[in-house]
C-alpha cells in the first residue's frame, strides 16, 4: 500500500485551490465531551476520570504531574507527527496530488480546576496561559521546519471538544495552513497597495463607526466583524500593530487576558450557558521570513445563534454557494454590548 495513506499528509483539491489535511493514524481518541444539551459548568474540580486532571494517566499511558499552574504536553493522538517517511514516487495523476505534511501537536492544560473555563478563570490565571502560549510559539515557531503555529481552543462538546477541562491546542506544522495563508497574501497585497496595515486601517474605521465594537481596553478592541459569518464571531484586535505574541509588553499581556475574561464572560451570560466556540490566534507565520504585514489577532467563531441549545448549521446554501447570516453584525454586537461581565456562574 502506498505508504502516504498511513501517514498525515495533505490533499491538493483543484477544485477549490486549497489543501485538506489527512491523518488516517489518528484513530481511537478518547471522547469525554458533555453530552448534555445544557452546558453548566462541571461542577468537580477534579475528575479521576479526566485525562486532563493533574495526577491522572492518560489513554497513551503517560501520567499527568501534580501541576498547579498551566501544564502542556504533546498530544498522545496527534493529527501531526514529527517524523514522516518522504514522498513515495510520483502521483498516478497531477489531479492526485498529495504530499507529506509533518508537525508537533500539543495540548495546554490551563488550569488543574476541572470545573474552570477562560471565563471563570481570574486575569492573573489567564496571563499565566497567555505567557505560556508565547513560550510555546517561541519554541515551536524556533524550530528550523516549522513555518506556522497555530494555537486554539475548542470549547464544549457543540464544537467537538473531547474534554470540558480548560485546555487547548497547539498544532506547528511544516507548512503555512490555507486560512492563515490567505490572510497573509492578503495583508501583504494590502500592506503592497495601500499600506502600512490592513487591521490596522479596519481598527481605526471600526472605532469611528462604532457600532461594531463591543469593548476595548488600552491595549485591545473586541468586535464583531463586519464580514462575520457565526452569529456572535468576535474579532480581537491589538490596539499597537505587532505581529505575534513574543512582541507584547507584560502590559499588553495583561490586557489581552483581560479582553479574553471580558468577552467569554459576556459570551457565557448572553444565553447563560457555558458559551461553546472555536477560537485562536493568528500572528506571523514562522517561515523564518519578515512578516511586517501581519497583524496579531484572534478569531472567535461561537455556533450558537438564540440560545443555548439552538445552533446556527453551516448547510445548504452556506455549503454549496456562500454564508448567510440572519442577526446582523451590527445587532450581535449590541446584545454582547448589553451583556455585563460579572459572570451570571459565580466562582466558589
Ligand atoms: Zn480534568
Ligand atoms: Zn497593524
Ligand atoms: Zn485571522
Amino acid at each position: 500500500m502506498d505508504k502516504k495513506v498511513l501517514y498525515p499528509h495533505r490533499r491538493w483539491n483543484p477544485l477549490r485551490q486549497s489543501w485538506v489535511l489527512v491523518s488516517p493514524h489518528r484513530t481511537q481518541r478518547p471522547w469525554q465531551g458533555e453530552v448534555s444539551q445544557k452546558a453548566a459548568p462541571s461542577a468537580v474540580a477534579y475528575d479521576p476520570d479526566c485525562y486532563l486532571c493533574p495526577g491522572n494517566q492518560r489513554a497513551g499511558g503517560a501520567a499527568n504531574p501534580a501541576y498547579h499552574g498551566v501544564f502542556s504536553f504533546e498530544n498522545d493522538y496527534a493529527a501531526l507527527l514529527p517524523d514522516c517517511p518522504a514522498e513515495t514516487g510520483p502521483p498516478v495523476s497531477p489531479l492526485l496530488l498529495a504530499e507529506p505534511a509533518r508537525g508537533v501537536c500539543k495540548v495546554l492544560c490551563y488550569h488543574p480546576d476541572h470545573s474552570l473555563t477562560l471565563a471563570r478563570m481570574t486575569r492573573p490565571e489567564i496571563r499565566r496561559v497567555v505567557d505560556a502560549w508565547t513560550r510555546e510559539y517561541e519554541e515551536l515557531g524556533s524550530m528550523d521546519w516549522i513555518e506556522h503555529v497555530q494555537i486554539f481552543e475548542n470549547r464544549g462538546a457543540m464544537m467537538g471538544a473531547s474534554n470540558p477541562h480548560p485546555h487547548g491546542q497547539i498544532w506547528a506544522t511544516s507548512f503555512i495552513p490555507d486560512e492563515p495563508a490567505a490572510e497573509t497574501a492578503a495583508q501583504r497585497e494590502y500592506l503592497a497597495r495601500a499600506g502600512p496595515c490592513l487591521l490596522c486601517d479596519y481598527l481605526a474605521a471600526e472605532e469611528t463607526a462604532g457600532e461594531r465594537v463591543i469593548f476595548e481596553n488600552e491595549h485591545f478592541a473586541a468586535l464583531v466583524p463586519w464580514w462575520g459569518v457565526w452569529p456572535f464571531e468576535v474579532l480581537v484586535v491589538s490596539r499597537r500593530h505587532l505581529s505575534a505574541l513574543p512582541e507584547m509588553s507584560g502590559d499588553e499581556r495583561d490586557g489581552l487576558a483581560d479582553a479574553l475574561k471580558r468577552l467569554t464572560t459576556r459570551f457565557d451570560n448572553l444565553f447563560e450557558t457555558s458559551f461553546p466556540y472555536t477560537m485562536g490566534f493568528h500572528q506571523s507565520p514562522t517561515d523564518k521570513q519578515a512578516h511586517p504585514e501581519v497583524h496579531f489577532h484572534a478569531h472567535f467563531y461561537p455556533p450558537l445563534l438564540r440560545s443555548a441549545t439552538v445552533r446556527k448549521f453551516m448547510v445548504g446554501f452556506e455549503m454549496l454557494a456562500m454564508p448567510q447570516r440572519d442577526i446582523t453584525p451590527e445587532e450581535a454586537a449590541q446584545r454582547l454590548r448589553a451583556c455585563p461581565e460579572e459572570h451570571f456562574w459565580a466562582r466558589a
